[in-house]
Parts: C-alpha cells; structure tokens; sequence
C-alpha cells in the first residue's frame, strides 16, 4: 500500500476499515462494542499516527471524556485484531490501511507531513527471520519502521 493521495475519499478508508473490523471480528468471535468502534475511528480520522491523549481529546469532543485505561485497552483490542498498528518509535497508533492477516508491513513515516503508509516486504521479512535464525534466535515478532520522506513531500523539497 503507497501513500495516499492527499484529496483521496478518505470517508471510503474508513468505511472499508469498519466494516473489516466487523468482519473479523464476528470471525474471531469478540465483540465491536461502541467504546472501540467509537475508538477505531478516532485513529482511522486520518492517515497521520495518534498518541492516546489525542485519542481522548477526539473522544471529548464529541463525548465524555474517556478515562486512558479505557482507551488503552480498546487499543490493545483493536491492535490484537490488526486493525491498527503501534508505531513504537512514537508510541503512536495508526489505523491499518489494508488486510494482511497478521504479516508484519513495515510502516513508513514522513518526517515531514506526518502520513504513515504501509509496506508489505514478505522477502525483507522471511530474509530477516532466516538471518536471525542462523544466530540460534526464534523469531516472535518483528518491527520495521522507517522514516523519510513521503514522495510528495520529497518533490516539495
Ligand atoms: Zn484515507
Ligand atoms: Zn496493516
Ligand atoms: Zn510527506
């Protein structure tokens, strides 16, 4: 997945978004109760990652205010669902943008706009969990994050 056009129908991101989260989750046999719907669209407002508290100021805006616990653990949900990524370099969160059925995307930050977009890379992540094998090292979970330039932003520069 490329980074989105800046004038995109980004309502449709977001319509895809539920409506996959209400799929897999009828699939997984958990429930999408309105805390966590109501969560997963504050994250899925835009391209751009979230910190929590800026969850709960979009959540206040619209509602009472949320306590961080509750949040925090609508985002644990939504995050073992796949429905949204932690951006651990920012302990950030952004919605998922397409299904990729628990294979890791690395997740490319523009230091410049702020759009994160997702990369799926199966060879640089089968190479990877190969080279840590060789070291005796079993793989459980594997990050990639990188930060740049968005290619609308680079030909700004
Ligand atoms: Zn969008
Ligand atoms: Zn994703
Ligand atoms: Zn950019």
């Amino acid at each position: 997945m490329s980074f989105p056009e800046p004038h995109h129908n980004h309502s449709k991101c977001t319509a895809d978004l539920l409506s996959r989260a209400e799929r897999t989750c009828e699939r997984r046999g958990s429930k999408l109760t309105g805390q966590r719907r109501d969560i997963l669209n504050c994250v899925a407002a835009s391209h751009s990652a979230v910190g929590a508290y800026d969850i709960i100021e979009r959540m206040a805006e619209f509602g009472p205010r949320p306590a961080p616990i509750t949040v925090y653990r609508a985002l644990d949900f939504l995050l073992a669902h796949g429905l949204v990524h932690k951006i651990e370099s920012r302990n950030a969160f952004v919605a998922c943008s397409h299904a990729h059925d628990g294979l890791p995307a690395a997740l490319l930050i523009c230091e410049t706009c702020g759009l994160v977009a997702e990369l799926d890379a199966p060879d640089a992540f089968a190479g990877l969990k190969i080279a840590a094998a060789a070291q005796g090292f079993a793989e459980h979970r594997t990050m990639v994050e990188m930060t740049g330039l968005c290619s609308a932003c680079a030909r700004a520069a």
